[in-house]
């Protein structure tokens, strides 16, 4: 079996569907109650759908809560043939500004610095990105300097619509059936509370979130949020010697006395965990400060919410007028507790890699991904790379050509699942 190749014409469509998804404005807001979070979610969402149809893909479903489903359905009549989902979110983070996008395709990059005009301060050079020097020659996507670009996760929804109308024009390619999913919310951690895996229907699926070409992921963090809620004491600031308590200083207090220097995110790689204080507001009277907990392991995980709610009860201690509660809520969990019992899902995406001539990388995801609680829930999904690059930031860049690699990939991927003898 070889790798199929996309023509130049599938090649452009591709780039030109990134380029369209990446324009829309889809950012998601961790403090909205509402699914989605945020109402333009479903701009895309609905272009989304429209497309799907004109592509004649089967079942297009959009929920009310926002999961789009379609089927590329089976080729082959082999009753082993398994069912692959595909998924990708459509919200991008709400870390930086994600409105008026303006990618840019900077063709046959030529490894000179790429200074992104709406901010000449933002530059890409191969000092700064070596993996850059890998890509000479080929169509680098950036932003313009003021807004992320969105590839994360736009690429994902960009591969997984040209590898649907590629085999719906491909009948000749055996693979049972195919679904597609794609998610809101993802970057605040909502994106499969609302999937519902019945409809999904899937034996096995995969998230295009990753990032480097070759990668797979079968490792995420485990996630924890804490919480710490201090009300203090209000009067009149005049005649409040000895009587008032104020949320405010208490909350600063209890910042400086987590860890800055160690076990942040700033300070942390590869397999170290951090505690992340990343909001905190309140006035005199009442202060919340809100923190995420990470750890590829449950013990450690364990140990970050303890020296959190430690610090928030000594704080109590020393302070007994005021109110001070810690409350650690689970997010979600490694999916590597459940995938190596079964490394099928695994193996073969990398014996697609493989097969397109990629070599595979096998790179533990510091953060969630959609997959961890879908693997959790019991459906196994592992992480497959886009080719997206510096997520969540002005510098944010993807190569045309690995979106490329991502969609042969995944065409691999259909048909070795489709063999039936596993
Ligand atoms: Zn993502």
């Amino acid at each position: 079996m070889a790798c199929y190749s996309l023509d130049d014409t599938r090649i452009r469509e591709l780039e030109q569907r990134f380029l369209r998804y990446a324009r829309i404005d889809t950012q998601s807001d961790e403090a909205a109650a509402s699914v989605p979070s945020t109402e333009k979610q479903w701009d895309l969402l609905r272009l989304l759908q429209q497309e799907l149809q004109a592509l004649g893909a089967m079942d297009v479903m959009l929920t009310d809560y926002g999961c789009l489903f379609a089927t590329a359905p089976a080729t082959i009549a082999n009753e082993g043939a398994k069912t692959v989902a595909f998924l990708a979110h459509v919200d991008t983070a709400p870390a930086f500004n994600g409105a008026h996008v303006m990618p840019i395709v900077h063709r046959q990059y030529d490894g000179k610095p790429l200074v992104l005009p709406d901010d000449p301060t933002q530059v890409l050079t191969i000092e700064n990105d070596p993996l850059l020097k890998d890509k000479l020659g080929e169509d680098i996507i950036t932003a313009s300097g003021a807004t992320l670009l969105g590839a994360d996760d736009k690429s994902g929804i960009a591969v997984i619509m040209t590898l649907v109308d590629y085999l719906l024009s491909h009948p000749e390619i055996p693979h049972g059936a195919v679904r597609l999913c794609f998610t809101v919310d993802e970057e605040i951690g909502k994106g499969v509370t609302h999937l519902d895996l019945g409809t999904l229907a899937a034996d096995v699926a995969y998230t295009l979130d990753g990032g480097e070409a070759g990668e797979v992921t079968y490792e995420t963090f485990s996630g924890d949020r804490a919480v710490v809620k201090i009300k203090g004491v209000s009067t009149h600031t005049g005649t409040a010697k000895g009587k008032m308590v104020n949320a405010l200083n208490l909350a600063a207090k209890l910042i400086d006395r987590l860890p800055q220097n160690s076990a942040t995110p700033e300070t942390t790689e590869g397999r170290e965990g951090f505690i992340h204080v990343y909001r905190a507001h309140g006035s005199a009277a009442e202060a919340e400060v809100h923190f995420i907990l990470r750890d590829f392991e449950l013990e450690g995980l364990r140990a970050h919410g303890q020296r959190v709610c430690e610090a928030a009860q000594q704080l109590q201690r020393e302070e007994p007028r005021a109110t001070i509660t810690c409350t650690i809520t689970p997010q979600y969990r490694n999916m590597r507790y459940w995938l190596e019992k079964d490394m099928l899902p695994v193996e073969l995406a990398m014996q697609a890699i493989e097969q397109c001539g990629l070599r595979p990388i096998i790179r533990p995801i510091r953060g969630g991904t959609d997959g961890a609680g879908l693997t959790e829930r019991g459906l196994p999904t592992p992480n497959l790379f886009t080719g997206m690059q510096n997520s969540h930031g002005p510098l944010e860049w993807i190569s045309v050509q690995d979106m490329v690699k991502s969609v042969q990939v995944c065409l691999e991927l259909v048909q070795l699942w489709a063999e039936g003898v596993h």
